[in-house]
């Protein structure tokens, strides 16, 4: 992963890790003031909200949120339908304030969050690079983003300035540093995966010349797409991956993240179906791909009756196979342990190379120099976030015992995993506030 990172680094395509520029070079620190905005598209939901800041770092922040599925002819509608729609629930968000006293009605500052990859030219403006994640909205590739946003917002006659187009990774590490500054990357392990982290300016070669005041920046890695020839394969990726609308595209998530894991069980169960008599007919339901979604996994995997009941009822309900015997049922139980086991090893070993990569392991970087012995290991804390991590305590706990393994215990007891909720939402509206004009 660290070889990756500096190959992405280096040059434009010189690795399947994108390693955008986010143009953040300063991250939250605890002292913003004011009310401020987000809007988030991502995965499934759309969220609007408001936070309001009081300069204290301690002090709980005040947030209203509303969040609605994105409809779905949306997702493959036009841009204009989608901003507008976006810029609608904006708007009535707005209206629902009243005239509340504490709110001014000064120009409006937001940030907005849209998690998929975006090519950024400032901290408020960027193109879309791809869509992902069942989005494919015409004509929006190449565009860029903010101002499709800012546009609509217009017709809307909203006096709202779009001040920060952020990744939901970036957003997350904002939120992290805002509550604790030793944080210098995020991981985000829900439907998707991502992860981003604060490199020093010189270390990003591509952009020569780029200044920034601190000397840093963030850069969303788009870890989702990584590859090396070193991770094995097995014919289940090779043929979810043949048969999924982007082959050869984002490896690294479908083996790790809340939406395949899933369908990779589904499909061991299926060949193991065909290959012995596990159960007595092969159900046609077995065929059918995404059928098994990751929290039924989780649901099985995680079954602590003594005749395994969950996994039995859920084989039935999802894949309606009846009477599911005792010995299949505890082979089931196995395949969703070494999946979700493999995704969450490699998770950690990802963030093990974002470490390596910044001389955060404890061994002083990828380019060597000083040894294990005796460098100092700092405090460092990884923001995570995302379904997958914080709902299914089994992926996380093996994520944390390869952490523990591949680090040490030395090293790795100075490296923190904080779940940080939300900092898609409230990450960017603190962004806002850092990069308000
Ligand atoms: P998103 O990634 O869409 O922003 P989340 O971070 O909430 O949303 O992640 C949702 C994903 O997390 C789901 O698609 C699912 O794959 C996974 N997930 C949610 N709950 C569970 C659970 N209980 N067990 C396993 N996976 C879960
Ligand atoms: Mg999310």
């Amino acid at each position: 992963m660290a070889v990756e990172m500096h190959a992405g680094l280096a040059s434009e395509g010189g690795s399947k890790l994108k390693m955008l520029l986010t143009f953040v070079d300063n991250l939250p620190n605890g002292t913003e003031r004011g009310t401020y905005y987000a809007l988030h598209l991502g995965g499934t939901n759309f969220r609007v909200l408001r936070v309001h800041l009081n300069g204290q770092r301690s002090s709980v922040l005040e947030n209203d949120v509303e969040r609605q599925p994105i409809p779905e002819h949306l997702m493959t509608s036009t841009s204009e339908e989608l901003f507008d729609f976006i810029a609608s629930s904006l708007k009535e968000f707005i209206a629902k304030e009243g005239d509340g006293s504490n709110i001014s009605t000064n120009r409006r500052e937001l940030g907005f969050t849209f998690s998929f990859p975006v090519k950024q030219m400032s901290v408020s403006s960027g193109i879309l690079i791809k869509w992902t994640k069942g989005f494919s909205v015409v004509n929006m590739v190449g565009r860029d983003v903010a101002a499709c946003l800012q546009e609509a917002l217009s017709r809307k006659g909203l006096d709202v300035h779009v001040a920060a187009l952020v990744n939901d990774t970036v957003g997350t590490l904002a939120l992290g540093h805002y509550h604790d500054p030793d944080t210098v990357a995020a991981i985000i392990i829900g439907t998707g995966t991502n992860a981003c982290y604060l490199e020093r300016i010189d270390a990003i070669i591509k952009c020569q010349g780029l200044l920034t005041a601190s000397g840093r920046m963030v850069v969303n890695m788009e870890w989702g797409n990584f590859w090396s020839s070193h991770l094995p394969r097995t014919s289940y990726d090779i043929d979810l991956d043949a048969e999924s609308p982007n082959p050869n595209d984002q490896g690294f998530e479908k083996m790790i993240s809340g939406m395949y894991l899933g369908d990779i069980v589904r499909r061991v169960i299926l060949r193991m179906s065909m290959e012995s008599d596990m159960f007595e007919l092969i159900s046609p339901k077995l065929k059918i791909p995404f059928i098994l979604r990751t929290p039924l996994m989780a649901a099985m995997h995680e079954d602590n009756s003594p005749d395994l009941r969950e996994v039995a009822r859920i084989l039935k309900e999802v894949f309606e196979i009846p009477e599911v015997p005792m010995k299949a049922r505890k082979i089931v139980v196995k395949v969703c342990d070494v999946v979700t086991r493999r995704a969450a090893r490699l998770a950690a070993a990802g963030i093990v190379g974002i470490l390596k990569k910044i001389g955060r392991d404890g061994s002083g970087g990828i380019t060597g120099g000083r040894g294990r012995s005796n460098t100092k290991m700092r405090r460092t804390v990884v923001a995570i976030e995302g379904g997958l991590y914080s709902s299914y305590s089994l992926f996380s706990e093996y994520l944390h015992e390869a952490l523990n393994e591949i680090l040490g215990e030395d090293i790795a007891k100075h490296v923190i995993i904080k779940v940080t909720e939300d900092g898609s939402g409230i990450g960017t509206a603190l962004l806002a506030a850092s990069y308000s004009s």
